[in-house]
């Protein structure tokens, strides 16, 4: 049985809810055609970084920026970490280097997936993270070819096995590049107790004994927490800056910037034996009421969150209460029994027709958690269909 919708045109003016400081709203308009809403807090990018900054000083703290600031918006929290003061920043590719770089036009850019196209990065004055000898070979042959020491990173390896060079492999091209950072990466940071950190540390020391002096830097969000020792002269953070939190880890001092909303389409019941969804993958064991939410898996819904009989699926909230994602999560929508939700009709045909995806009731790591992922993908893939609105933003 369907619920028919009364007079309501889900119009301009509509609530979001649970919006309460420090995401006040401003009479910010939501389109009549949004079908989901995704509200990032600027000021509270700006006071994680600027806690950062506090804690590790005198280290300088760097903004990791890359995958468009892990999916949030580089365009819009670019300039809010320089308005900040942030001076150095780290993407991964030269394409987000070029914008970063019309951004930021003083700051310092740091390229994680190396000298791909040196003569482009060094045009715009961005710098590779050297980890291979090819990489190393590529930019002192651009510092040859432009009669300059070119700044550059080096990235030693240390443990992860991902990218970076073992120090000992170094040589002359060290001569005619200019090391202004010299880092790697950690492993298990999310894990304060686990012995990599410590080896990793030493590993990196021992490296830096071998090179030439430059400033250092081992931490990303994680590995910050881990103490002085770690921080050498500079961090770089940026899961937490966006608010996130490891697991396991000591809490950091910053707090979520981002709350995603989508809006619930349609209602209905179903009675026992019926099923949900594609391949009838979740059946009604009691009479239930079923919200059929406009956002699916291109909105960045994991359709691993599907709910299927005998194994839970994500969550959404509404009017505050938990509701568990039933069936298969579908490119566009997702289906959820709000039973539980004794308001769930006249929430649905209210301007508050809204559900929260991630928000004061829903972290990113346990939308993370709940799809077999974590925080930082849950960030990357959210809502690239929605509305998006940004708090904070200064002219
Ligand atoms: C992505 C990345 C970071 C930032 O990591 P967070 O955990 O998001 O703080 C730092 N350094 C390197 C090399 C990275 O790849």
């Amino acid at each position: 049985m369907g619920f028919a919708r009364r007079a309501l045109n889900p119009t301009y003016g509509a609530v979001l809810p649970m919006i309460a400081p420090p995401f006040e709203f401003d009479h910010e308009r939501i389109p009549a055609r949004a079908t989901g809403v995704i509200v990032i807090d600027l000021n509270q990018i700006r006071a994680n970084w600027r806690a950062l900054a506090d804690m590790v000083a005198p280290a300088e703290c760097a903004a990791v920026v890359k995958a468009d600031a892990y999916g949030l918006g580089a365009a819009h929290i670019i300039p809010a970490l320089v308005s900040e003061g942030c001076r150095t920043f780290f993407v991964a590719t030269a394409d987000e280097a070029d914008q970063a770089r019309r951004l930021a036009p003083q700051a310092v850019i740091y390229v994680l997936d190396g000298s791909l196209d040196s003569a482009f990065l060094a045009s715009i004055d961005a710098r590779p993270v050297l980890s291979d000898e090819w990489e190393l070979g590529t930019w002192s042959t651009r510092c040859q070819v432009s009669g300059q020491r070119l700044p550059a990173a080096l990235q030693i390896e240390t443990g992860l096995n991902r990218r970076g060079m073992a120090p000992e492999r170094l040589d002359g091209a060290l001569t005619n590049v200019e090391f202004t950072l010299v880092m790697s990466h950690l492993a298990c940071a999310d894990d304060p107790a686990h012995p990599m950190n410590r080896q990793q540390l030493d590993a990196f020391n021992t490296a830096r004994a071998l090179l030439p002096p430059a400033p250092a830097s081992l931490a990303a969000s994680d590995g910050l927490m881990l103490g002085k020792v770690y921080h050498f002269e500079m961090v770089r953070p940026g899961y937490a800056l966006y608010g996130g939190q490891a697991v396991g880890a000591a809490r950091a001092p910053v707090e979520p910037v981002v709350r995603a909303y989508a809006r619930i389409l349609q209602i209905s019941d179903v009675q026992p034996g019926q099923v949900v969804g594609y391949s009838a993958t979740w059946t009604a064991r009691m009479p239930s009421r079923i919200a059929t939410i406009a956002a699916g898996y291109a909105d960045g819904v994991f359709r691993h969150a599907s709910g299927s009989d005998g194994r839970p699926g994500g969550v959404v909230a509404m009017s505050g209460k938990l509701c568990p994602i039933v069936g298969r999560v579908s490119m566009d929508l997702v289906t959820v029994d709000v039973s539980g939700c004794a308001d769930a009709v006249a929430c649905w045909d209210s301007p508050n027709g809204w559900v929260e995806l991630i928000g004061p009731n829903i972290t990113i790591e346990q939308v993370g958690a709940r799809a077999g992922s974590i925080g930082y993908e849950v960030l990357t893939r959210l809502g690239r269909r929605f509305h998006r609105i940004y708090l904070g933003e200064r002219a």
